[in-house]
């Protein structure tokens, strides 16, 4: 028992140890050479790394690291070597996921007879989804990548994007330096066994802002054009927001990504003015504070959410400008609170600003509303203030009496 949890302890502090040292430093490579290292994905299943590691003198130990770019925790493997010094470690994907498309970093870590260890430089490869034969095409750093579907179908969702660009650099200048990937599923069971959805995003499309790219489910067929129009702005708009901000994308409230992204779809979704008809009629409307740090997990709930914050974010637009877009990502960059970052950006609080929408887009009449939702309580202070008022009328008549 004890010397289970010692040799724990002493694997913690070796995992601890090799974390705190960053690929390529601990003491150099020069006392290791590798050669041949080589990651092979079989996407969703396996990914095999192998490698030549050889040094002058005998290798005591010998382990394998990788994690994903975007991840914090690093995977340590210790690995057996042949007597050539070849060494092969199969990875269970299928247990253990990484985002499609994502980019892993590997290394190796050896430490030798004389005690030291040395650290090789890091390899990279991207986990690419290769379940299926991509095409691609290019214009203009956007890259479309799609397996089902002629050239055209290629071409039209090359015009989608570059529509959406155009509608999407209206309130951020879009920097296509870098360039953006969007890979075209033709189902959405295709779509989610990328593992990425996870309840994040249900209607089709998924963006990682971070590794610039995107995935949407659309088959080729007669409405490809419009469901490309939709799903394709939208996830773009993702991305090109989150190269605007950085970090600070992640302080926005979800309201705030999901209904600027919604808004850049180039068709009005229906299904959505109706839903907002609904919820205003039957008073079942989420208030926009309960939508900053998540968006519901139920389907309808969450459709409602969507058509909200994407006719939020178009009557912001309409009555503080464009310009007040970016107000609100820089306040709530800062760090503000989601009530605080619309006073900063826009001079009103959020609840103030709902009702605003509410009033405006929605034909309710909020102040009555809450005239009436207040008239009771307005009694009861009326009754409490009066007793006081009629004690001090009878202390004034008494005293008058007396004097
Ligand atoms: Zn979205």
């Amino acid at each position: 028992m004890f010397k289970s949890l010692n040799s724990k302890l002493i694997a913690l502090m070796l995992i601890a140890a090799i974390l705190s040292l960053k690929p390529g430093q601990a003491n150099g490579q020069a006392g290791i050479v590798v050669e041949n290292a080589r990651a092979d994905v079989m996407f969703g299943r396996t990914i095999t790394f192998t490698a030549k590691i050889t040094a002058p003198i005998p290798i005591k130990q010998v382990s394998l690291l990788f994690r994903s770019l975007n991840e914090e925790v690093t995977r340590v493997e210790t690995l057996q070597l042949a007597a050539d010094g070849t060494t092969s470690f199969t990875y269970d994907a299928s247990l253990n996921v990484f985002p499609a498309f994502s980019r892993i970093v590997f290394w190796y870590q050896a430490t030798l007879d004389d005690g030291n260890t040395y650290t090789s430089s890091p390899n990279e490869v991207v986990y690419v989804d290769n379940r299926f034969t991509w095409r691609e095409n290019t214009r203009a750093n956007v890259i479309v990548h799609w397996y089902a579907g002629d050239d055209a179908f290629g071409a039209a969702a090359l015009d989608a994007a570059g529509a959406g660009i155009l509608a999407i650099n209206e309130i951020y200048p879009v920097a296509l330096d870098i360039p953006v990937h969007v890979y075209i599923y033709s189902n959405i069971d295709d779509l989610q066994a990328t593992q990425q959805l996870g309840g994040v995003e249900w209607a089709g499309g998924h963006a990682q802002p971070e590794l610039g790219i995107v995935l949407v489910s659309i088959a080729p067929d007669d409405s490809q054009k419009i469901n490309m129009e939709t799903l394709i702005p939208h996830e773009l708009a993702h991305v090109m927001m989150y190269r605007a901000l950085g970090d600070a994308y992640f302080k926005q409230p979800i309201w705030l990504l999901e209904g600027f992204a919604s808004s850049m779809e180039l068709y009005p979704n229906l299904g959505y003015d109706e839903a907002l008809n609904n919820g205003s009629a039957s008073g079942n409307l989420i208030q926009f504070t309960d939508l900053c740090a998540s968006f519901p997990a139920e389907a309808g709930s969450a459709f409602l959410a969507y058509a909200q914050s994407e006719s939020f974010v178009k009557y912001i637009r309409g009555a503080y400008g464009n310009g007040s877009i970016a107000k609100l990502t820089s306040a709530y960059g800062e760090g503000l609170t989601c009530d605080v970052g619309t006073t900063k950006a826009l001079g009103i609080p959020l609840n103030q600003l709902d009702s605003r929408w509410r009033e405006t887009e929605l034909g309710q009449n909020v102040t009555a509303v809450a005239v009436r939702n207040l008239s009771p309580y307005l009694l009861l202070m009326a009754l409490v203030l009066l007793v006081p008022i009629w004690g001090a009328i009878d202390f004034f008549i008494q005293w008058r009496k007396r004097g």
